[in-house]
């Protein structure tokens, strides 16, 4: 079966009263029949729940899935596998929540942590030591979109018998499944691509191995990070349309990318699918598309960037991305305010890069409103 039949039908089949649509399960408790149904307490397994992770374990090919109640509660339950301890390999240009997480909880708590370069897998190789633990990736990575070759750090990762996690948010699993590629864990901030229409906050983290499915299936069951029934709900409704909706994203991202090169006041353009980034080769390899997310350096300083997402109509500046509706992000002013400014330059998150998540609109609509706010907010002279 192929996902997009399988995201439609798997772990769905009409209920008793031939409901074709799971039903709500609005229920905390269950009445107690000796566990006949597996359902006692909705903290512990809820059966909206269950569908859900059931359908995200299919979409990433994986044995076990679990939802939580954010992307971060999702990540938090992969880095709880530390114990509070130990040493933890991070790639830079990651989330700048899951940055905050662990600088500010795990660190203090007694995690040591390594950032090394996203697009060097040697660089991972080379901050192993004997504590090491864990290796948390994402790939792309946010918002410079460079690419980790998830293989090649599976090898280094398991060489040394530490666990390598991948959060899989950008590619969404339409695009990319780690777990095929090595990965001992994928973590999706479900909020974005795979419900898809920027309703509803979400987490999951899919697994093979069955130890650390029981492993993270007690902390989930004891920290209680859970999503409500109607967030699941939600969740499944839209995973339905994931490959349909990817496909859109991704035709549009690379129109708007090519677009954007040809514009006299953009001064870069990076996103995967465009031959000239330079881990093309290594995306088109592990990835099956290149998914919605753009960004740019413009030809403008902060202030110019400033009046160029102000004059933008269709695209309202706002922090999230997956949804059906474009955004756009100035990370300098927004995620990357709250770290210090030598910090963003050594990352290369500058004043001029702008951040687009491409949504499924008609895709000459973007463009001719991007086209309107650049020749509006550009300086001619700068040229
Ligand atoms: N991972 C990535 C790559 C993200 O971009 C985000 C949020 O933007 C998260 C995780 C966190 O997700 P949530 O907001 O659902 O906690």
């Amino acid at each position: 079966m192929k996902l997009s039949t399988k995201l439609i039908h798997c772990g769905q089949q009409p209920d008793a009263l031939g409901a074709v649509i799971p039903p709500v399960y609005q229920t905390v408790p269950f009445e107690h029949e000796y566990d006949r149904h597996g359902f006692e307490y909705s903290r512990s397994a809820n059966p909206t729940r269950r569908i859900l992770e059931t359908v995200i374990a299919e979409s990433e090919g994986g044995k076990h899935g679990l939802a939580f109640a954010s992307g971060v509660a999702a990540i938090t339950a992969v880095l709880n596998l530390l114990h509070g301890g130990g040493h933890l390999i991070v790639s830079d240009d990651i989330y700048l929540g899951t940055y905050g997480l662990l600088e500010q909880v795990f660190r203090p708590w007694g995690v040591d942590i390594t950032y090394v370069k996203a697009e060097d897998s040697e660089s991972f190789r080379t901050a192993l030591r004997p504590a090491t633990r864990l290796i948390l990736i994402e790939s792309p990575t946010n918002p410079l979109l460079k690419i980790t070759d998830i293989r090649a750090v599976a090898d280094i990762a398991h060489a040394s018998g530490i666990l390598l996690a991948v959060d899989n948010t950008f590619a969404s699993p339409v695009y990319q499944n780690p777990l095929k590629l090595g990965a001992d864990m994928v973590i999706h901030s479900t909020t974005k691509y795979i419900s898809g229409h920027s309703d509803v906050l979400g987490g999951a983290v899919v697994v093979n191995d069955d130890k650390l499915f029981h492993d993270l299936k007690t902390y989930q069951r004891s920290a209680g990070a859970v999503p409500g029934p109607w967030d699941c709900w939600l969740a499944l409704r839209g995973i339905k349309t994931l490959p349909l909706r990817m496909r859109a994203h991704s035709d549009n991202a690379l129109f708007i990318a090519q677009k954007l090169q040809q514009h006299p006041f953009v001064e870069r353009v990076i996103y995967p699918g465009l031959p000239d980034h330079p881990q093309h080769a290594l995306a088109k390899m592990q990835m099956s598309g290149f998914s919605g997310m753009v960004s740019a350096e413009l030809k403008m300083d902060g202030s110019g960037v400033q009046r160029f997402i102000k004059a933008l109509k269709i695209f309202p500046l706002a922090a999230s991305l997956g949804g059906v509706e474009s955004l756009v992000n100035h990370p300098a002013k927004m995620s990357h305010s709250y770290i210090s400014a030598e910090l963003r330059a050594e990352i290369g998150v500058t004043d001029s890069l702008v951040r687009f998540s491409i949504g499924i609109e008609d895709k000459e609509d973007l463009w001719e409103d991007i086209e309107q706010a650049l020749n509006s907010s550009g300086d001619a002279k700068t040229l």
